[in-house]
């Protein structure tokens, strides 16, 4: 060693002693060979008590060599790790290593600078300096459900706690020393980099949600906070990085997603997303002057299959059509569910308006083949409101309320079919609520009164019985037929009310006419369906009423109209032959305007059968029409039905019902519905001329 060499290993010893970081050498088998006064300090033991041990037992989760293998890792590159000190408390460290030649053995040694991370709390009597501070952070780092992780600056793991093996399902042996990249999908390996950049910059990247992956492939949804880790000087080493699972968070959020924009049943998108999709719609619209489309759809007698068959009948149902007219669709075009039986489509885009008119027979055709469910065959119609923009509206709203009205005034027509909007509808809605809104006060107000038209006996002229026809005298409107204010009471839930207020006023005429009258008339009065079908039966005490009026209940006949026996659930056709066994008789009205159909009144047994007004019409003209007419009487008869003829208006007409055998007819030609003290004045003999309504 020549004089400078001489000089020079003085100043490195000097520099050596005096330096605040521990400075070691490990030899190649990993055994400390030089040790520092600062490295003394640190770890607790003196230079000779050092020499010889064990690299393992000073910084236990720290080898120089997997550190050699960080990518892109410099000779002098720190690693965070911890030291062990005499006392077995962990550290935190940044440790930086440095080749060195060890002659001896010629292999490779490691001369490794260890700087503590934290400072030093002031001694406390009995117990080394950090032991407490640190255990309070390694115990927390331990217990903690997220994932704390410290990594270098090249993103290789240097510290792994029990929460990142959880939460990854990799131990701290198998992730420390690995590139954190391990984690991380393919799609998203570019966070890392622009991630570290931050975080070398000194930033720290707060609640940054991001998916990683498991140690079994499933991807994991994390927030994750990552902070630099600095040096006693300041400088940044690596990072620090918190990651919360929120997979459960996600989900939750997902599932409110979809109850906030999904149908649950069906999956299509509910009202409040259609309403979004039609704003967004009609912005892109207005951009491009084009129209749009919105059709309301309901499910005609939708309910009959509920009640009949059971919700889980109804449910499927509402799933396998919501599948047809899916599939009917266009993929651009927006199929929601609004409720109950009631759907929506947009037609985003209408190159024509023409358009439309093939969508909804597209639609209607969709549903044309009957449903299976559990050997039943569903058959299924719907009717369709449609409204156009920028014709019919604007907003959201003024379409859907459009579309909707349209869709009412198809089912009036006649269900089945489809109808566009028209401003008059608007006027004819307002109309119907305010209509509705006096039909309340109408009970109340006396405005309500009923009308007997005879019903003779074919073949005499004199009134064999009376059909009670319900009359609202509106003080402003005048007399308003029950064509129009049933069906409001009906759609308001008015009719229970008022099917009951009609059903004691003919009870009490009944009893009138029973002690003014020997051989009292019966009478027959008519009946909603939505009223027998009430969750409480309104019928219930009817039979009892009249007993203690002391009539019969043979005394009056129920009507209920052909689609009551059709379509309806058990209830109604059990609350029927509840009434027949309590005496009541039971007509079957308005035979032949539904899908008629001799079969039903297998379902319940009924007295009469009341042919509509609609065919009478036809009968002189048309053959076939009388030929039919005439099996259906003769089926009834063999079935022990007596058959009354509706809307009687020409003795031509009379002439064909008695040919065909009806037992009874009413109509204009006998006389109009009468005053109750004007019925009873013809029972011996009708007026010759009809009398006005
Ligand atoms: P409906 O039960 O079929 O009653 C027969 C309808 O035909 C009555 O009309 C009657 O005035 C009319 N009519 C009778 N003969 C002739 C005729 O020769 N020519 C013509 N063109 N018409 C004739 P109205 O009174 O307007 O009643 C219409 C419908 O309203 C009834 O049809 C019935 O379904 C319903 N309705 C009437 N009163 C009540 C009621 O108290 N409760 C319920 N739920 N519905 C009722
Ligand atoms: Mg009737
Ligand atoms: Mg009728």
């Amino acid at each position: 060693m020549d004089r400078r060499q001489a000089a020079d290993a003085c100043l490195f010893e000097a520099i050596v002693l005096a330096c605040d970081d521990a400075l070691l050498s490990v030899c190649a088998d990993g055994l400390v060979s030089s040790w520092n006064p600062a490295a003394a300090r640190l770890f607790g033991y003196s230079q000779s008590e050092a020499l010889g041990m064990a690299l393992p037992e000073l910084l236990p989760q720290y080898d120089p060599g997997a550190s050699a293998r960080d990518a892109g890792a410099s000779p002098g590159l720190s690693t965070q790790s911890f030291a062990r000190d005499r006392a077995g408390q962990l550290l935190p460290v940044l440790v930086s290593r440095t080749p060195i030649d060890d002659p001896v053995r010629a292999a490779r040694g490691w001369l490794l600078s260890v700087h503590p991370l934290l400072a030093r709390s002031p001694t406390a009597p009995g117990r080394p300096p950090h032991a407490y501070q640190m255990n309070v952070y390694e115990s927390l780092v331990e217990c903690s459900d997220d994932a704390i992780i410290t990594k270098t600056l090249s993103g290789v793991v240097t510290s792994w706690n029990p929460g990142a093996q959880r939460m990854f399902g990799y131990a701290a042996g198998e992730m420390i020393g690995e590139p954190i990249t391990k984690l991380f999908p393919a799609e998203r390996h570019d966070e890392e980099e622009i991630i570290l950049q931050r975080i070398a910059q000194g930033e720290r990247v707060e609640h940054f949600e991001t998916v990683r992956l498991h140690k079994d492939g499933s991807r994991v949804h994390v927030s994750v906070t990552i902070s630099p880790l600095r040096d006693a000087s300041g400088r940044v080493v690596g990072a620090s990085k918190i990651a919360r699972d929120i997979g459960e968070r996600m989900r939750a959020a997902q599932a409110i997603w979809r109850q906030a924009h999904q149908d649950a049943l069906t999956g299509v998108p509910n009202r409040n997303s259609l309403r979004q999709h039609l704003q967004l719609a009609l912005e892109q619209a207005g951009r491009q002057a084009s129209e749009l489309g919105v059709l309301y759809i309901d499910i005609d007698h939708f309910k009959a299959v509920n009640d009949s068959l059971g919700h889980a009948a109804g449910d499927n149902l509402l799933v396998a059509l919501t599948q047809r007219l899916r599939a009917a669709l266009r993929s651009s075009d927006v199929l929601a569910r609004l409720g109950g039986d009631e759907f929506a489509v947009l037609l985003p885009v209408l190159d024509d308006a023409a358009h439309v008119h093939t969508v909804c027979d597209k639609l209607h055709a969709a549903l044309r083949q009957p449903f299976a469910y559990a050997g039943h065959a569903l058959h299924v119609s719907a009717s369709i409101g449609v409204a156009l923009h920028p014709r019919d509206g604007d907003t959201p709203d003024e379409l859907l309320r459009r579309a909707d009205l349209a869709m009412y005034q198809a089912k009036r027509d006649g269900r089945a079919r489809s109808v566009c909007y028209e401003p008059a509808m608007d006027q004819q809605a307002r109309a119907r609520l305010l209509l509705a809104a006096d039909l309340r006060r109408a009970v109340q107000h006396d405005e309500l009164h009923l009308l007997y038209q005879p019903v003779v006996r074919c073949g005499e002229r004199r009134p064999a019985k009376f059909e009670a026809l319900l009359r609202w005298r509106h003080p402003g409107l005048g007399l308003v037929p029950p064509g129009r204010f049933i069906p409001m009471a009906e759609e308001a839930g008015l009719i229970t009310e008022l099917g009951e207020w009609v059903y004691r006023r003919v009870a009490a005429q009944a009893c009138r006419w029973s002690v003014q009258h020997a051989a009292a008339p019966q009478i027959s009065f008519n009946v909603s369906p939505l009223q027998l079908n009430a969750d409480i039966d309104p019928t219930r005490g009817w039979a009892a009423h009249l007993l203690e009026l002391g009539l019969q209940p043979r005394q009056l006949v129920i009507e209920v109209t052909e689609t009551v026996i059709l379509d309806r659930g058990p209830r109604i056709l059990e609350r029927l032959r509840r009434l027949r066994a309590e005496g009541f008789q039971i007509a079957v009205d308005d035979f032949g305007t539904g899908q008629s159909n001799l079969a039903s009144l297998s379902r319940v047994e009924v007295d009469y059968l009341k042919i509509d007004q609609s065919l009478i019409r036809k009968l002189p003209g048309d053959a076939r029409k009388l030929a039919i007419c005439e099996a259906v009487v003769a089926m009834a008869h063999r079935l022990g039905i007596e058959v009354v003829a509706e809307g009687i208006e020409t003795e031509e007409e009379l002439q064909k019902v008695q040919e065909i055998a009806c037992d009874y007819g009413q109509g204009y030609l006998f006389a109009r519905p009468l005053e109750a003290e004007q019925a009873v004045r013809c029972l011996q003999q009708l007026p010759e001329p009809p009398q006005a309504d």
